[in-house]
């Protein structure tokens, strides 16, 4: 390269090779694109298959280590990582989807989600019926000769159900289904739904797998290595893969993910005990309390834990769900959850504003309603500002 001028010298820089040693970190390749000295790799390249690496939307050593990483955790036997999680839930569904297919769906599914479900039944002729799941005969009579996939989450927003796992994906694959659990809220530390027949899992990596509110991705793990390829390769046609940087700080994210959620889901007891026995809340909806619907199924699904997440209802309805929001001085009011500070907010006042207290009800979503996702601080200070929060409620 001395030879060369200087303006070409500056555009050719070479690249060190550790020598006899490794990166103990997994390195950022923010290069998207790779060159094989061998000619006949290229088509391997294309396939995004293995680690002949090409470009960027096929393929990169670091978002792949993040793929194998969730992967592993989840035990399926590949990842596709995605820009965000409603790019790895497009990716799935419009990878395995074809008009005139049929899709069952659980109700209370993550808002974005279905909002993906009406544009697929009302622009893409794909119809869905959709099912409570807490029976699996709802979906074994909601399937037809042209089903093809069933959608579910693990724990469900913002009222904490937790399915019977095992049961539902059971109904859906002696009917054929490909079935899919976004499994968010779970992580793969209390729950791995491939183990309970599920085959393929997807994740906001946004939220616990990155865990600080820093990276937005997402991801999706398939048990079966055929439909991987299948959905990897419609992946790259529609460009929603994920970057190196992102990639990068969820597998940091990931290293810490055990230890999180398990003070996560701690933190999250301590508060919903406490706050069950507080005058001003109505309920707390907490998979780890005794008086939860789905106690039972929790402590089998949820490794007898009950999540990162819990919600109560104020007896002073809207205003007091306002007035609480508006008190708290450590939890922070946003959207969101899976972060290491603790996160509030309240649906009747923000994300379903527009609904009145009617639509709520059909929603599921009482006008007092508050949702917590407990970050990781430690529980006592918590709960004094929770406390004095409800204390400021009208
Ligand atoms: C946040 C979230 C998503 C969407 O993820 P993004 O990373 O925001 O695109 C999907 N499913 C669940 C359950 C979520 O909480």
């Amino acid at each position: 390269m001395t030879d060369f001028h200087l303006d070409t010298r500056a555009v050719h820089t070479p690249i060190p090779e550790p020598e006899g040693s490794r990166p103990l970190g997994v390195p950022i390749y923010q290069t998207h694109l790779f060159a094989f000295d061998d000619p006949e790799m290229q088509p391997a390249g294309f396939a995004g298959e293995g680690n002949a690496f090409l470009y960027n939307r096929y393929g990169n050593p670091t978002v792949r280590a993040f793929e194998e990483a969730v992967a592993g955790l989840e035990g399926g036997a590949a990842g596709l990582a995605a820009a965000s999680g409603m790019g790895a839930i497009n990716t799935v569904l419009l990878g395995l989807l074809g008009s005139g297919d049929h899709v069952v769906a659980q109700r209370s599914l993550y808002g974005g989600t279905l909002a993906v479900l009406r544009d697929l039944s009302e622009r893409r002729g794909i119809e869905v019926t959709y099912v409570d799941g807490d029976d699996p005969a709802q979906v074994r009579d909601a399937v037809r000769p042209n089903s093809k996939l069933l959608w579910l989450e693990t724990i469900s927003n913002p009222t904490t159900r937790v399915l019977d796992l095992p049961a539902i994906l059971g109904a859906g694959r002696e009917a054929g289904l490909i079935t899919v659990v976004d499994s968010t809220f779970a992580t793969p530390v209390l729950c791995r739904p491939v183990e309970h027949g599920a085959d393929v899992v997807v994740h906001s990596a946004t939220k616990y797998l990155g865990g600080h509110s820093d990276v937005l991705g997402g991801i999706a793990v398939f048990a079966d290595e055929d439909r991987y390829r299948q959905v990897r390769h419609y992946a790259t046609e529609l460009g929603a893969t994920a970057a190196p940087f992102p990639a990068w700080l969820a597998l940091r994210g990931l290293q810490t993910l055990s230890l999180r959620v398990r003070q996560h889901c701690d933190n999250a007891q301590f508060l919903a005990e406490r706050l069950e026995n507080h005058p001003a809340v109505d309920v707390v909806h907490y998979p780890g309390l005794d008086s939860h619907p789905d106690r039972e199924a929790a402590v089998r699904l949820l490794s007898g834990r009950g999540g990162g997440v819990l919600s109560l209802e104020l007896a002073g309805g809207r205003d007091a769900g306002r007035d609480f929001i508006a008190a708290l001085r450590l939890a922070t009011a946003t959207v969101s959850l899976g972060d290491v500070k603790t996160l509030a907010m309240h649906p009747a006042s923000t994300s379903h504003r527009d609904l009145d207290d009617a639509q709520l009800r059909e929603a599921g979503i009482g006008a007092g309603l508050l949702r917590i996702s407990a970050g990781i601080e430690h529980p006592e200070d918590l709960w004094s500002d929770v406390e004095q929060a409800l204390k400021a409620v009208r």
